[in-house]
């Protein structure tokens, strides 16, 4: 079984994270012997977002969901960073400014969905919008259990005009988030990181964990769907990640364009430039060695 499939949350099903175990290692013993297999799917997702790039056809967006401290900043740097800054950009959400909450809530996001041939991702996203509005009550009711059809619909458009979209959420357990804290708390380069909302979103985690369930359940489709991916050791995520995306872009079964000049020809110009370029300088010393 692949870790698509291992992690995927079935269209149409009804998730249960209390059924997720966020330790999970699968059939590794730890970090070490895990390093040499992340080494090699980021190595391979670099492969293929060349690919994708090359092709220009199609696009990738990377929806990435947690609780604080959860490593969604962690798993860009480690897993994502590996691909190539052309072609490959990160979108973080925050809180809507004037002017995004003077427009619809997929205004600012629809304006930073990937453009053929890109790799976007989305550091927290339109997904906000069903989950801290819902929790903090910012919208009534009414609006917000609107919003999953609308998003649906949203995502359907993107995947019509060829964008593959892969949408992650970090699962941590309350006490890894605490552990988590206190590594902050300890480390004055991490300090930056601190902020008091953390605490008191933390005191909301139920009402979150039923926030989560519900927006995946009702959003995770055949061509947006949601990979829960149990997320208290940060290497099994780095791991489970770098694989499904690499699994989600190898099924795009990509090919380099065809070449748009003759390259027979082209060589020729080549060598005859090479030849003229010789007779200027005597040849170059190097194919004499
Ligand atoms: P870290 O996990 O490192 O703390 P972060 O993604 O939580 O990073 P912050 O600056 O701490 O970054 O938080 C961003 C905040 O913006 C979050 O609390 C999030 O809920 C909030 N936010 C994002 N989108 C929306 C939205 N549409 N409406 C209201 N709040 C939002
Ligand atoms: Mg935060």
């Amino acid at each position: 079984m692949n870790y698509r499939e291992m992690f995927q949350v079935a269209p149409g099903g009804k998730l249960k994270l209390a059924k997720i175990d966020p330790g999970f290692k699968n059939k590794h013993s730890d970090k070490d012997a895990a390093e040499p297999e992340i080494a090699d799917q980021v190595q391979k997702l670099r492969e293929l977002q060349y690919l994708l790039y090359a092709e220009g056809k199609r696009s990738l967006l990377i929806c990435l969901q947690a609780m604080d401290a959860a490593g969604k900043d962690g798993a860009i740097n480690h897993v994502l960073g590996g691909m190539n800054p052309q072609g490959c950009k990160v979108h973080g959400f925050k809180a809507p400014s004037k002017e995004e909450l003077a427009h619809d809530f997929l205004w600012r996001v629809h304006a930073r969905t990937p453009a053929k041939g890109e790799v976007a991702i989305f550091n927290r996203s339109h997904y906000e919008d069903v989950l801290v509005a819902r929790v903090h009550k910012l919208v009534p009711k009414e609006v917000w259990t609107e919003r999953y059809r609308i998003i649906n619909d949203f995502e359907s458009l993107l995947a019509a005009n060829g964008t593959s979209i892969v949408k992650i959420f970090l699962h941590i357990s309350p006490e890894e988030q605490l552990r988590r804290f206190k590594q902050r708390l300890d480390d004055p380069a991490r300090h930056w990181k601190i902020s008091e909302s953390d605490y008191t979103e933390r005191e909301l985690w139920p009402e979150y964990r039923e926030a989560y369930e519900d927006a995946i359940s009702k959003t995770s489709t055949k061509h947006a769907p949601w990979y829960v991916i149990p997320a208290d050791h940060k290497w099994f995520r780095n791991l489970a990640l770098s694989n499904i995306i690499v699994e989600t872009l190898k099924s795009l079964d990509m090919g380099f364009p065809a070449p748009v000049v003759d390259i027979e020809q082209i060589r020729q110009q080549y060598h005859a430039a090479e030849e003229e370029q010789n007779g200027k300088t005597g040849g170059n010393p190097d194919d004499k060695k």
